[in-house]
């Protein structure tokens, strides 16, 4: 059985028999997998606080051919990030998070900018950085390192340069066309809106959090990326759906 060595998120951790708990792990080196912790659930575990949901761990883990489930043998916390799901509306976003990255991550794939974007977006949670853009960032991003992302400055249907000045239009699929071949059908994006999914795609979501936006911006940047998200994973995501609940509640308060 290869050891294996990596940092690695938790994402969800269940349990497994009466000791045991199952963890599903992005991992830096190998993407996503599936391993058991074996006496994680025993009181004195050795494995301690280090499964808790976002915790960045140094894991090595033993894999076996045609299985599935690695063995994780050691698991040591590097950056604890659990502490902010004691934060109501944080602990949905990072169930939200979990949700989009089992859906996006190919297993054992490794993408680096996919485990780098979880890194940033942690940070900026740990700064209090603004919800809202937190979530418009990732989800864009999301969609853009796994290659679903339009290219807002070309018109498919005609090859087109669309200037900076003008809008641009999206085909239900997603497919981004000038005004002309889209005969204005489809989403509009304006061109203020488009600079507001620029400076996601410019900066780090710290940065992106702090710049001055309209709100409508990030609500029209929500619409739009969930929308893709749904036509990909051809499904609503149960986390979006409780996660909007959480937020239209906490504005009736
Ligand atoms: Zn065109």
């Amino acid at each position: 059985m290869p050891l294996h060595q990596t940092t690695a998120f938790i994402l969800r951790t269940y349990p497994f028999s009466e000791a045991h708990k199952i963890c599903v792990l992005l991992t830096r080196s190998t993407g996503l997998i599936r391993g058991v912790a074996h006496g994680a659930r025993k009181m004195k575990s050795r494995f301690g606080a280090s499964l808790e949901p976002f915790t960045e761990v140094s894991l090595t883990y033993h894999e076996k051919e045609g299985q599935e489930l690695v063995r994780i043998s050691t698991c040591e916390i590097v950056q604890s990030h659990f502490h902010h799901a004691s934060k109501t509306e944080n602990a949905a976003a990072l169930s939200y998070f979990t949700e989009l990255l089992c859906e996006f991550s190919p297993a054992h794939e490794a993408n680096e900018k996919l485990y780098r974007l979880v890194i940033a977006t942690m940070e900026a949670m740990a700064k209090n950085s603004q919800l809202d853009s937190l979530l418009r960032y990732f989800e864009v991003w999301l969609l853009k390192i796994s290659g679903f992302f339009p290219d807002l400055n070309k018109c498919i249907s005609c090859n087109s340069e669309i200037a900076l000045s003008s809008g641009v239009w999206l085909s239900p699929d997603g497919t981004p066309q000038c005004y002309g071949c889209s005969g204005g059908r489809g989403v509009t994006i304006s061109s203020e809106l488009k600079r507001s999914f620029e400076a996601i795609l410019r900066n780090n979501p710290t940065i992106f959090a702090e710049q001055d936006k309209p709100v409508e911006h990030l609500s029209a940047i929500g619409d739009i990326a969930y929308r893709l998200i749904r036509r990909i994973v051809e499904r609503d995501l149960r986390s979006y759906d409780l996660m909007n609940q959480l937020q239209a509640e906490t504005k009736l308060i």
